[in-house]
């Protein structure tokens, strides 16, 4: 028991848990070795002044996890992973990162972080300057240009080089002048975060259901992929008029096909527990160009609303880091607490909270990048419907 305590500390630390996963919180490789963890399971205190996680403690556990019947080799991974980042230089990491690609499912939550941790973020001038994506809801193959074919047998059948030349682009997630909106697809009871999990990538969110309650496509678009696919089950992806896609697995029953145009809030199918699931829940993607965006960082998933009008996404070595326009960058320095922070940006603690996946209780970093946005904050607003402006 006490071994499995000391793993529960470990995890959130090392990317693990239904925690945000640590490395886009950290500052650098300096700042990485003084992660302490940060409670998430409850409310019980694993690491309350603890020994810090040095290399020997590391090595302890790593010995006392090879010993054990049968071994939890994913975890086993994830620390000898943990163990290096936290000694390499750029050219380690680099290397480190690149060897990920290598693995049988690529971990793209766990890279999206580590891009985050590792980019430089743009100035505002950058991204007054950068490209935005306008809608274009006359053509029948939404995204033709970023996409080229228009391919209904595979869910997901773009490479890296589709968005190797990406700089920094914004999306326009709605536009008023076309009626075009977003619909939240279930109500928003999330059950698992995107992000690292069980030494796994998991490139969406859940949001709990009951079988055959309806879910609906998030914004207008024409479906792209509708069936079965693998650990998905059911699934069907729309193709967005601004270059996103989303997708909706692990479905009951599909009441779309290829080709098919959808509205923000129409129905794509039953939510079920086809496919890889434990429990019926939607398990739901936002992607651009093939490449996972954490759907928290588009969509309040408390209030089921977006956060913005306009996403930015800078491209960086290996995927995108993806905010909301006119969020700001703030690095954690020495004696600085999650309120005092939301003082200095004159923004509210539930809106740090929810942007970085924080409770307001997690302990912070120096060194680490929160993002900062004043998000709206009206709990009495529409379930879906309209979103708010963020400035
Ligand atoms: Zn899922």
């Amino acid at each position: 028991m006490e071994l499995l305590n000391t793993l529960m500390i470990l995890g959130p630390a090392l990317c693990l848990g239904a925690a945000r996963p640590c490395l886009a919180q950290s500052g650098g490789p300096q700042a990485a070795e003084e992660v302490s963890a940060v409670v998430v399971y409850g409310d019980d205190k694993l690491v309350d002044g603890g020994d810090p996680l040095t290399d020997d403690r590391l090595q302890e556990l790593l010995d006392s996890l090879c010993g054990l019947d049968p071994a939890p080799d994913d975890l086993i991974r994830d620390l000898q992973f943990y163990k290096r980042f936290r000694h390499m230089d750029d050219e380690g990491m680099t290397a480190l990162i690149d060897s990920l690609f290598e693995l049988e499912e690529v971990p793209y939550a766990l890279v999206n972080e580590i891009n985050l941790y590792t980019s430089q973020l743009p100035l505002q001038a950058d991204v007054d300057r950068s490209a935005v994506l306008a809608w274009s809801p006359e053509v029948a193959r939404p995204g033709a240009e970023l996409y080229g074919e228009w391919i209904t047998t595979r869910p997901n059948p773009y490479g890296p080089e589709l968005s190797a030349r990406d700089t920094l682009l914004q999306i326009k997630l709605v536009d008023d002048a076309l009626n075009a909106d977003f619909a939240m697809p279930v109500p928003p009871i999330v059950t698992s975060r995107f992000g690292w999990r069980d030494g796994r990538a998991h490139n969406g969110v859940d949001l709990d259901l009951e079988v055959m309650d309806p879910v609906r496509s998030a914004f207008p678009g024409v479906v792209r992929f509708a069936g079965v696919a693998g650990g998905f089950g059911r699934l069907v992806v729309v193709r967005h008029y601004n270059g996103l896609e989303t997708y909706y697995a692990h479905l009951h029953r599909i009441k779309v096909q290829s080709g098919d145009v959808v509205d923000a809030g129409m129905m794509v199918g039953y939510g079920g527990s086809s496919g890889h699931s434990t429990g019926s829940h939607l398990h739901f993607e936002t992607r651009f160009k093939g490449v996972p965006i954490d759907p928290s960082h588009i969509i309040d998933l408390t209030a089921g609303r977006l956060l913005c009008d306009t996403l930015v996404l800078k491209k960086t070595r290996w995927s995108y880091a993806a905010y909301p326009k006119g969020t700001r960058f703030h690095t954690v320095k020495e004696g600085e607490h999650l309120s005092a922070i939301a003082e200095l940006y004159g923004t509210s603690l539930k809106s740090i909270c929810q942007l970085n996946g924080l409770t307001p209780r997690s302990r912070l970093r120096v060194g680490q990048h929160l993002m900062v946005a004043d998000l709206p904050d009206d709990p009495a607003g529409p379930a879906s419907g309209r979103m708010a402006q963020v400035r």
